[in-house]
């Protein structure tokens, strides 16, 4: 399958199968799947009265851990990169930088917050203290201020803490089905 092959008609359900089949492997050392942290994270940002787009970019934000799903091409672009920017280099031929940007930042938000707030670093949970270490530990100054040049990057905020918090094993969400209206809303067009 080439890149060429995905498109605006067949991407949501592209991504639904990924769900489906590799979703339920479990979510690096957490007690939740994989596709159950993701809706969990969509479910919060609704809660929230997030705009549709950043409950997109939740619902899709730990998508890069997949880009060997998607077709070769795509994977060029995802290639050697973090799982933060592969999602969103796959995604950004179809949605809107609101979306794609929160995704990219996300892990660098994590970085973000350690520097900003004591209270945030405290709450981690032993897995994401883990991979903070591995993705370069608290932000210092300057990486601070220029993260704070992103247009999206308090959306980006928003979307760190229900990632933080959208780990928990047993809670009912809806599907990924019954956000592919909002998906297609969201699509580039
Ligand atoms: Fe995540």
């Amino acid at each position: 399958m080439a890149f060429e092959s995905l498109n605006r008609d067949n991407i949501i359900d592209f991504l639904g199968d990924i769900f489906d089949r590799r979703g339920g492997e479990s979510y690096m050392g957490e007690d939740v799947s994989m596709s159950e942290h993701m809706l969990q994270s969509a479910a919060l940002a609704e809660k929230a009265d997030a705009p549709e787009s950043l409950v997109a970019a939740s619902l899709l934000h730990d998508i890069g851990h997949y880009t060997s799903e998607f077709p070769e091409e795509s994977l060029e672009m995802g290639r050697d990169n973090y799982h933060e920017t592969a999602g969103s280099a796959v995604l950004e031929a179809f949605f809107p930088t609101s979306v794609t940007e929160p995704i990219e930042l996300h892990v660098a938000a994590k970085r973000y917050l350690c520097a900003v707030n004591q209270d945030y670093f405290d709450r981690l949970s032993p897995a994401s203290v883990n991979s903070l270490n591995v993705q370069g530990g608290p932000m210092d100054e300057t990486e601070v201020a220029a993260f704070r040049e992103h247009e999206f990057y308090r959306d980006a905020l928003r979307l760190r803490v229900w990632d933080d918090e959208g780990k928990v094993a047993g809670v009912e969400t809806r599907t990924f089905d019954d956000y592919r209206p909002l998906l297609r809303r969201m699509l580039k067009p």
